[in-house]
């Protein structure tokens, strides 16, 4: 649907209340497989991490990967999840020329963990708990690559490519009851609790969480029902949805596209939707209904998980600060405003900004850092701002200019030769001799010269017109190619000004 047939957002609201749902797919970093011991590895040559069990060929045997396990209680308990005493493996058939088994190993009746809930923080201040139905284990399927066609889908291509590195890759899949009341919030309920979950497997270590490459991925749910009503309506599904704006941008498209049918008189149809990043659009799917058949039957070569309760609870105490909790005590302990804050969180930068405060800068600096110009080369590069530089040279760099050997302008140019890889610094200042020229030697007599030259506006100081010496001042900071302190040269000038009477 073209942007203009949306029905406004705020014209939707008012009619509809949005009910949404949300399924996120975390891989996780286990060295191998879930079911063999093949190697769990991104960008590794097509089809090359491979055996005859998760490729599903004849005499193949499935084995659990403990490490997984353990990981998914953990995220199981971070969740505020039960951890079931014992759970089952079943296999899901269907057919899909990315799934080599004709099955997929997951989990049916009987999940790892179930009944946990996640408070989230909206930039509002508004807390909204969203309760987990279930995370359960499965592997993932093979990657599709459609060759020859302009969109790079299925859709026009000349053939696929099929690469089963992927297959078998430990996933967990985590899903929340339904969500209720987040209103004209949903949007960014979507993103922010995505963004929970994210920062969570990141603190647990059980992932890498880079969402770029796939690592968390949302399916987002999302119906409308009719103000009045109680009954819910017809819901989309909204696939693989693998940024956190993303998420943002596809449920405010899903509820102004549904809100605009229905009101048309139409009927949402229950499918699966594909979210276009390059227009901010979805578009239809499969259909998908309730009852789809996918002869879910115990996984005969497994036996049942059952993690005994001092494990669960030996796993319990190895939990991290939950990420909420942290964000509290960051706050605190940095003592920036509330907007300050989530200017750092959510350029996701809380990291680097805590290890460049441990490096020895203040919190002020290392916010103005990350936020600002280093935030702007990574943006340039489009490539994540913590890969530029370390906080270690951050912290350094901020040192250097709290010390006056640097400007703010010089700092910036050493920063791009860090990031050049000139080295430290401290080694790119002396290497490019850009150290602020701190020797009054110099100064005065660039600020001698250029007052001489100047001898119209020497008069106007003397004059007591002090505005004047911006003209002076400019000379002598070209003079030193930016490498003065423009405070010190403007006292020098007047003093020079001065004494020359
Ligand atoms: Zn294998």
């Amino acid at each position: 649907m073209a942007k203009a047939d949306l029905l406004d957002y705020e014209k939707a609201l008012e009619l509809y209340e949005p009910v949404l749902g949300f399924e996120v797919h975390v891989e996780l970093n286990t060295k191998t497989k879930m079911f063999c011991g093949c190697a769990n590895e991104f960008g590794s040559g097509a089809n090359t991490n491979t055996c005859p069990t998760c490729l599903g060929l004849p005499g193949g045997m499935p084995q659990v990967n403990e490490k997984a396990i353990e990981s998914s209680i953990r995220l199981g308990l971070a969740l505020g999840c039960d951890i079931a005493e014992s759970s089952r493996f079943a296999r899901k058939n269907y057919f899909y020329p990315d799934l080599a088994k004709n099955f997929q190993t997951s989990q049916y009746d009987e999940p790892i963990a179930h009944d946990g809930s996640l408070t989230i923080e909206l930039e509002n201040g508004r807390e909204i708990t969203v309760e987990i139905e279930r995370a359960h284990m499965e592997e993932d399927a093979g990657k599709l690559t459609h060759v020859g066609g302009a969109t790079g889908r299925i859709q026009g291509a000349d053939y696929s490519l099929v690469d089963f590195n992927r297959g078998g890759v430990p996933l967990v899949e985590i899903v929340t009851k339904i969500i209720e009341g987040a209103e004209a919030d949903a949007p960014e309920v979507g993103r922010t609790y995505v963004r929970a979950i994210r920062d969570i497997v990141k603190a647990l270590g059980v992932s890498n969480a880079r969402m770029e490459e796939g690592n968390v991925r949302c399916d987002a749910n999302v119906s409308l029902r009719r103000r009045g009503t109680t009954e819910l309506g017809t819901r989309t599904e909204t696939k693989n949805v693998n940024s956190l704006r993303s998420i943002e941008r596809a449920v405010r498209y899903e509820i102004q596209r549904q809100a605009a049918i229905l009101e048309a008189g139409g009927t949402i149809v229950q499918e699966t939707r594909h979210w276009h990043e390059d227009t901010g659009t979805t578009s239809a799917g499969r259909p998908k209904s309730d009852a789809d058949d996918y002869r879910y039957f115990p996984e005969p070569d497994l036996v049942p998980v059952a993690p005994s309760r001092e494990w669960v609870e030996e796993l319990r105490g190895t939990l991290p600060e939950q990420p909420a909790a942290r964000r509290k005590r960051l706050t605190a302990e940095w003592g920036f405003t509330a907007l300050e804050f989530q200017d750092v969180a959510n350029a996701d930068l809380l990291d680097e900004v805590e290890a460049t405060i441990a490096a020895g800068a203040t919190p002020a600096a290392a916010r103005k850092w990350w936020t600002g110009e280093i935030a702007r080369l990574a943006n340039a590069q489009n490539v994540p701002a913590g890969t530029l530089v370390s906080p270690q040279h951050v912290a350094e760099l901020a040192g250097l200019v709290d010390a006056g050997t640097l400007t703010d302008r010089l700092a910036r140019q050493v920063l791009e030769g860090v990031i050049a890889g000139e080295g430290r610094p401290q080694e790119v200042v002396d290497a490019r001799g850009l150290a602020v020229v701190s020797d009054d030697g110099a100064l005065i007599a660039a600020i001698d010269e250029a007052l001489a030259a100047q001898p119209d506006v020497l008069a106007k100081i003397r004059d007591g017109k002090v505005q004047a010496a911006g003209a002076v001042i400019g000379a002598v900071m070209k003079a030193m190619r930016g490498q003065a302190d423009a405070a010190r040269v403007r006292e020098l000038v007047l003093e020079r000004a001065g004494s020359a009477e």
